[in-house]
C-alpha cells in the first residue's frame, strides 16, 4: 500500500468524527506527515532513491547530492554518511548533522539468515578492498558493513553484490530490515525444522516492495527453529516449537526493542506452520505500518503500539482485519539459559562439523575475509555464517580438515577456542564511523579484551560485555552482563572524558514461561573509558569469590 493507497477510515471500528492528530496512525486516518522523517517519506519513496545514485549523483559526486536523500533516503538502500574524523563525542550533540557528517558512506550488505557462500564472500571483500579502504565489520544483525564509500562507485559496488545474490535493498531506514536466522540452520543436530526456505520467501517477496518501504520506523525479524537469535529483542521473531498435536511449528512473538525504551516481545500464544510464516509476518508488518505511531519518531517502534494494545488485541486484530482467520493457539518454546553463540567445534546432523570463531567485536576487514574463503574452500567447504554475536562460523567440514582449518584461522587471527573476554565482547560502530556515538568502541573493544586476557586469563565462566557508543543501544546495551552505554563523564581531574553508564545482570534467553530481564542500571555507576579494564575487572574477581557451586 503506498503513502497515498491507505483507507482514510479505520478499519477496525475508527472514530466517527474525523480525523485528528492523534499519534498519527494511518489506519485511523491521519495522514497528514507529523514530523519532518514522515514528510520525506511521504514526498518521495525511499526505494527511489536507488536511480538518481545512478543516473546523477554517482556521476555528479558527493556534492550533486539532495539533502533530503542524503540524510534520509540513501538509508533505504544501506547508506550512512559517516561521521567525519576528528569530532569528539562531546560535539555529538551540540553540531548540525551535516556538520558531523563526512563525503564518505557507510555501507550495510544485508544477509538475511546471516548465510553466505564463497562467491558471496569473495564479493564482500573484493568491494571491501577496493572500494572501503580493506573495511569490513561482522554486525550484530548479521550484516556486513563497509565504510569509506564514494558515492561514484556504488553502481560498480552494487553490480558485483547483486552480481552474486546479495543486496543493499531497506538494509537501513523505515523498513523490513535483514532477517536474522540461526546461524547452524540445516545443519544443527537440535533443529526440528529448518527456516530458511520462510527467510528466503520473505526476502524474495517483500524486500524492496514500496507496500511495505513507508513504516513508522525500523522493523527488525528473526525467524529460526533454535533460540539463538536474540528474539526477544525484535519487533518480530517465529521460535521452533512443537505443537502437540500439529507438530513442528514456528511460536510467534511481537513487539519487541531495546534502545532508549526497551521493552522485549510479547508473545502472541499462536502456532504458525512453516508455509504460513511469510503470510503471518505480512499481517503483523502491515499492521505496523498502518497502526505504528507516526507522530514522534521516539514512540514509532513497534512496541510502543503492543505495550498499548498488549498481545491479545494484536493477536484479534491480526485475525479479523490482516488474516481473515483464527491462528492455532500453541504452546512457549523451551529456551536456553545463556544465548548459544556456536563457537567452538561441533557436529552436524549429517557427520561432518562446523566451527565458530571469535574475531574481536565482529572487526574484521575485506583482506581476512578473502583469505577466510581461500581458507574455506582449501578444507572442502563452500560455505560460511555471521552470527548474530558478530561470530563467523564455517559450516560443512570433514572430521580430517577440522584441526587443520583451526589452525589456519587462528593465523588470521580468528580463534575458535578464545578467552571468555574476547568471546563475550560485542561493540557496535562508535565513534570511529557513527554520527550519534558519543565514544570509541571498537578500538576500545578490542583494548579492553586484550588487557582482561593478561589480567584474568584464568577467567572460566561465560560473561557477556556489550560496549556501545550512545544510548541507542545497537549492542543490546540492556541485555548483556555487562552493558556499557556511551558517555561523556568526569575524569579524575575533573575535565569531561569518554565513559560508560554500567547495566548489571541482563540477558535474553530466560527459561520458559518467565521474562528475560534488563541489565540493571546501577544507579549513577559510571566508569571512564579509561578505568574500564579495572572495573571490569574488578566485577570478575568478585564474581569468582561469591558465586555459588554450578552458577
Ligand atoms: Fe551509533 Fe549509538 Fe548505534 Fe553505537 S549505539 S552504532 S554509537 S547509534
Amino acid at each position: 500500500m503506498t503513502a497515498t493507497a491507505v483507507p482514510a477510515s479505520s478499519r477496525s471500528g475508527a472514530p466517527a468524527k474525523g480525523p485528528r492528530r492523534g499519534e498519527g496512525q494511518w489506519a485511523l486516518g491521519h495522514r497528514e506527515p507529523l514530523n519532518p522523517n514522515e514528510r520525506f517519506k511521504k514526498d518521495d519513496d525511499g526505494l527511489n532513491v536507488r536511480q538518481r545514485i545512478e543516473s546523477i549523483y554517482a556521476k555528479g559526486g558527493f556534492a550533486s547530492i539532495d539533502p533530503t536523500d542524503l540524510r534520509g533516503r540513501m538509508r533505504w538502500w544501506g547508506l550512512y554518511t559517516q561521521r567525519a574524523p576528528g569530532i569528539d563525542g562531546g560535539r555529538t550533540a551540540v553540531l548540525e548533522p551535516h556538520e558531523l557528517e563526512d563525503e564518505y558512506f557507510m555501507l550495510r550488505v544485508r544477509v538475511d539468515g546471516g548465510q553466505l557462500d564463497l562467491a558471496q564472500l569473495r564479493a564482500i571483500a573484493n568491494v571491501s578492498t577496493r572500494y572501503g579502504r580493506d573495511t569490513a565489520d561482522i554486525t550484530d544483525r548479521q550484516n556486513i558493513q563497509l565504510h569509506w564509500i564514494r558515492i561514484e562507485d556504488m553502481p560498480a559496488i552494487w553490480k558485483e553484490i547483486e552480481g552474486v545474490g546479495l543486496d543493499t535493498t531497506e538494509a537501513c531506514g523505515d523498513t523490513p530490515r535483514v532477517i536474522l536466522g540461526s546461524p547452524v540452520a540445516g545443519v544443527a543436530e537440535a533443529e526440528v525444522l529448518d527456516a530458511t526456505e520462510a527467510i528466503r520467501e520473505i526476502h524474495g517477496k517483500f524486500i524492496g516492495d514500496p507496500e511495505l518501504s513507508n513504516l513508522p520506523r525500523k522493523f527488525k525479524t528473526t525467524i529460526s527453529w533454535l533460540p539463538d537469535t536474540p528474539y526477544e529483542a525484535n519487533d518480530i521473531a517465529f521460535l521452533g516449537v512443537i505443537h502437540p498435536e500439529h507438530g513442528p511449528g514456528f511460536d510467534l512473538w511481537v513487539g519487541g526493542g531495546l534502545s532508549t525504551n526497551p521493552m522485549l516481545a510479547k508473545r502472541l500464544g499462536v502456532w504458525v506452520p512453516m508455509h504460513e510464516i511469510a503470510e503471518v509476518w505480512h499481517g503483523v508488518i502491515k499492521i505496523f505500518r498502518d497502526y505504528g505511531y507516526r507522530r514522534l519518531r521516539n514512540r514509532a517502534r513497534l512496541k510502543f503500539l503492543m505495550a498499548d494494545w498488549g498481545p491479545e488485541k494484536f493477536r484479534e486484530i491480526l485475525e479479523t482485519e490482516y488474516l481473515d482467520r483464527k491462528l492455532i493457539d500453541g504452546p512457549a518454546p523451551e529456551l536456553p539459559e545463556r544465548p548459544v553463540d556456536h563457537v567452538g567445534i561441533h557436529k552436524q546432523w549429517d557427520g561432518k562439523y562446523y566451527v565458530g570463531v571469535a574475531p574481536v567485536a565482529g572487526r574484521v576487514s575485506g583482506s581476512i575475509l578473502a583469505k577466510v574463503a581461500d581458507i574455506v574452500e582449501a578444507h572442502g567447504s563452500g560455505r560460511v555464517r555471521l552470527t548474530p554475536y558478530q561470530k563467523l562460523l564455517v559450516l560443512d567440514l570433514e572430521q580430517d580438515q577440522v584441526n587443520s582449518l583451526v589452525a589456519a584461522l587462528r593465523e588470521i587471527g580468528l580463534e575458535a577456542t578464545p578467552s571468555a573476554w574476547r568471546r563475550g565482547t560485542m561493540a557496535c560502530t562508535g565513534i570511529e564511523f557513527c554520527k550519534l556515538a558519543i565514544v570509541e568502541t571498537k578500538a576500545r573493544a578490542a583494548s579492553l579484551v586484550e588487557e582482561l586476557e593478561k589480567r584474568l586469563a584464568e577467567f572460566d565462566a561465560d560473561i557477556s560485555i556489550h560496549l556501545n557508543g550512545c544510548p541507542n543501544a545497537c549492542a543490546r546495551t540492556q541485555v548483556a552482563d555487562i552493558g556499557l552505554k556511551g558517555m561523556i563523564v568526569p575524569g579524575p581531574d575533573g575535565t569531561q572524558v569518554e565513559g560508560f553508564q554500567v547495566h548489571l545482570g541482563g540477558g535474553l534467553g530466560m527459561a520458559a514461561g518467565q521474562t528475560a530481564g534488563f541489565g540493571r542500571k546501577v544507579r549513577g555507576l559510571k566508569t571512564t573509558a579509561e578505568e574500564l579494564p579495572e572495573y571490569v575487572e574488578r566485577l570478575a574477581r568478585r564474581y569468582l569469590a561469591t558465586r555459588t557451586e554450578g552458577e
